[in-house]
């Protein structure tokens, strides 16, 4: 149910931002938790992560990279908001993604936490494929400079948290036939993503390339 982004033409109730695009929007229903198996191995993927430095904070506070998994349809349970600083997350720290809009830029989700500002970039890819399971989003400056224009990149003029970064996106794991899928994110500088069928594949394909540099 991919929209057609070509005929983008944001409506005047939505809010925007200085940039004009359409502000992330995140309605947050208070539910459970997705409970702690669910999420489990995939939180000790991310603690991996985050050891190596690919999901963390930056000195102004801001946190960064954030993981996901599919949990059905086009739903996925991904990381909270403003978690990337925090080494140990527990599944308080996940909440349910249950539906989202690429154009609109806004999701419902159901837990206790808000759902990671850059959720609309893995629910694209989940919609996009529907192979995909499993999705670990870092950010690097060696791995995204080193890598760039050598796998699969997003144009460098589409920035994150746009329609357009979905749609470029959506169109490279579309088109990957490689399962995990490597994907740089050009216009998100040190962003890049490694998404696949089975969570070990992922997380190894990932840490290759994490070493590939070291
Ligand atoms: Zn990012």
């Amino acid at each position: 149910m991919l929209l057609a982004f070509s005929s983008f033409s944001p409506k005047s109730e939505h809010i925007m931002s200085d940039d004009g695009y359409i502000k992330f929007a995140c309605n947050l229903v208070p539910a459970k938790s997705p409970d702690f198996h669910s999420i489990d191995r995939l939180n000790q993927w991310r603690t991996r992560l985050h050891e190596f430095g690919l999901i963390g904070v930056y000195p102004d506070g801001v946190g960064f990279g954030n993981v996901s998994l599919r949990s059905t349809n086009d739903q996925f349970i991904i990381s909270g908001t403003a978690t990337g600083g925090l080494h140990l997350l527990s599944n308080h720290h996940y909440v349910l993604v249950e539906s989202f809009n690429l154009l609109k830029n806004s999701l419902t989700c159901s837990g206790t936490i808000k759902a990671s500002s850059e959720s609309l970039t893995h629910g694209a890819i989940y919609q996009a494929n529907s192979k995909i399971m499993y999705i670990l989003h870092v950010h690097h400056l060696g791995l995204w400079e080193t890598y760039l224009h050598r796998l699969p990149t997003t144009p460098l003029n589409v920035t994150y948290g746009t329609p357009e970064m979905a749609y470029a996106l959506a169109n490279l794991v579309k088109q990957s036939d490689h399962n995990p899928s490597t994907i740089v994110m050009g216009g998100h500088r040190e962003g890049v993503i490694v998404c696949g069928e089975k969570l070990d594949e992922t997380g190894n394909k990932l840490v290759a390339l994490y070493r590939s540099i070291q």
